[in-house]
């Protein structure tokens, strides 16, 4: 259990509960992770996955994983399998606790006719106009012709409102609770409505659907839920949700606690609204590497060691808040920092003659794998006469203070083998630089001159020409310009980032990155961490950039 100084808000509430005279006292600590499958899931609900998973196992409780599929509207077994992978995948899991609201629904009716019994629900039958009118303000009660119906004839309409006898929008079913009630989800609200729908399990067997007010407390407490954790907009929709549970006949009494969600800068974090980047082809599909969902992350290189402790770094708090992008991906930058094995590959080949080192000779160096994890060990790679250096790392009129390849200019090294010192370049009849010349010093390998000179010149990063393997790279930067998409409304894709792919081809990679697999990561040498996209095939490598090395590499 979480010790005082360094538990949240919603663990000091479980700690009560739990403790001697609390109201679950001496019951296991059992929560839920209630997802809508009407898209993947993203960031956000990184969040609430591990404040609903992460509470319960703090507490040695469990955590049910229940599909949300009470409004029939847009839900696919397609959703309801991603979401199970991007779960297991962040490393939570729900054993054999796997359920889905609509499993309630014969239950959920006999609940609502009980409701009826006891005259604390009616059949209504305002239309749409009536209910906006008759809603009230905060001044003036609202008004409901229909609440003293009889219980028989409630009962009686209610049955044949399941049976199919009524049109959509006739009649509804509501709670009699309290007109005047300055909360207005209290005034009397709705708990059933008519949908002549077909609904992804239960097929056309339902033509009356619950609302999610209804139905979630309801099924928290089917399940023995103890704490219904979830965002802040259900607070104002905590006293329906006791007293759903106060009234209907149920086994348990769950508590729910809100707390914040996760907003994430330069981004959008609604479901709708990433399901319309995917459907109106802004993004090439629910993972596209630029996509905050799990699995666009999971494809762009994320790890689930850096969503976790980015969710850890954010906390848990009540007061609603955005993140900066950033954060997250230093959480990523630390984790592969440790982890990531080092490798070489050019980015914008041009070919690096070294004139004085023989033509026919080969040989191999030992290059570091990782210089923070020294168990990482070193590497053989092959050096030759031939390498493909950066093009931006060869300057013929250099600028102030340019330390890399330039005509006469610093002795550079090699990193894990020579220095080198640049000597000319050749050029095309356009004037572009096709090679670039330099000698090379044979007593330099991997060390320090012996001599004691001090090389001026930078480390670059390098590939042996007759070896390296071709490469496809794409980098990424933040899907939308403005920090708050959100602000535009529906004109938020007016705002995506026209540059937010870079395809990169062409590129020259060690040659044993040809046996690299998709999700294997890389640091390559001074252009960031890289991983393996699926869409790479034998012979046609392609790479994600997950992050670069420094913040602010390309804003
Ligand atoms: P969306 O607007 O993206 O569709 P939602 O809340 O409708 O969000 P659900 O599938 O219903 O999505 O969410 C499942 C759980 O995840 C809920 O408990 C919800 O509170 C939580 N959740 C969703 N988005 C966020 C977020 N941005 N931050 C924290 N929790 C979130
Ligand atoms: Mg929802």
């Amino acid at each position: 259990m979480a010790d005082n100084d360094s538990r949240n808000f919603i663990e000091a509430f479980v700690e009560e509960d739990i403790a001697p005279g609390g109201r679950f006292e001496g019951m296991q600590v059992h929560t839920r992770f209630p997802p809508e499958p009407n898209g993947y899931l993203h960031i956000g609900h990184c969040k609430a996955l591990c404040i609903d998973f992460g509470t319960a196992a703090r507490f040695g409780g469990i955590c049910n994983l229940r599909m949300d599929d009470t409004n029939p509207a847009k839900e696919d077994t397609e959703y309801v399998d991603a979401i199970k992978d991007d779960i297991h995948w962040l490393g939570f899991d729900w054993d054999d606790r796997f359920f889905y609201g609509s499993d309630y629904f014969e239950k959920t009716y006999e609940l609502a006719v009980g409701l009826i019994k006891k005259g604390l629900a009616y059949v209504c039958e305002l239309t749409p106009e009536q209910f906006k009118e008759y809603r009230g303000d905060t001044a003036t009660p609202a008004r409901s012709p229909w609440r003293d119906r009889p219980v028989e004839e409630s009962l009686d309409l209610f049955e044949r409102m399941k049976n199919g006898e009524f049109p959509e929008g006739k009649y509804t079913l509501r709670a009699k609770i309290d007109l005047t009630s300055g909360n207005f989800n209290m005034r009397d609200p709705v708990l059933y409505r008519i949908r002549y729908i077909e609904h992804h399990r239960q097929g056309t067997k339902w033509c009356i659907f619950p609302m999610y007010d209804f139905a979630h407390p309801i099924q928290d407490a089917l399940e023995g839920i103890t704490h219904s954790l979830c965002s802040l907009e259900y607070e104002d929709h905590r006293p329906l949700y006791d007293w759903v549970i106060n009234h209907v006949d149920v086994p348990s009494k769950p508590r729910q606690i809100e707390f914040a969600r996760l907003g994430i800068t330069n981004t959008v974090l609604s479901k709708r609204k990433l399901r319309r980047l995917v459907e109106e082809g802004y993004v090439s599909g629910w993972d596209d590497p630029r996509m905050p969902t799990l699995c666009g992350l999971r494809r762009r290189g994320y790890t689930p060691a850096s969503i976790r402790a980015f969710t850890d770094k954010i906390g848990v708090a009540k007061v609603p808040s955005t993140v900066d992008y950033s954060l997250l991906e230093a959480c990523l930058r630390d984790d592969l920092n440790a982890h990531a094995p080092r490798r070489m590959a050019v980015l914008r080949p041009v070919k690096l003659i070294i004139d004085n080192y023989p033509a026919e000779k080969s040989e191999t160096v030992e290059v570091e794998n990782n210089p923070s994890d020294p168990a990482a060990g070193t590497r053989p790679v092959r050096f030759s006469r031939e390498l493909w250096v950066e093009a931006e790392d060869f300057m013929e009129v250099p600028a102030p203070k340019y330390k890399r390849l330039t005509p006469g200019g610093p002795e550079c090294r090699l990193k894990g083998a020579y220095l080198v010192t640049c000597t000319g370049c050749d050029k095309d009849e356009h004037g572009n630089v096709t090679a670039i010349h330099c000698t090379y010093d044979p007593a330099s390998c991997g060390g320090d001159p012996a001599d004691g000179r001090k090389v001026r010149g930078a480390t670059l990063h390098w590939v042996d020409a007759a070896t390296a393997v071709d490469m496809e790279a794409r980098l990424y930067s933040n899907l939308f310009l403005d920090p708050d998409p959100d602000a535009f409304g529906d004109a938020y894709v007016e705002h995506i980032n026209p540059e937010s792919l870079q395809t990169v081809t062409g590129c020259k990679a060690e040659a044993a990155l040809a046996e690299a697999k998709p999700q294997d990561d890389f640091q390559f040498l001074r252009l960031g961490y890289f991983t393996v996209d699926k869409d790479s095939a034998p012979g046609r490598l392609v790479f994600n950039r997950s992050v670069a090395l420094k913040d602010g590499f390309k804003k």
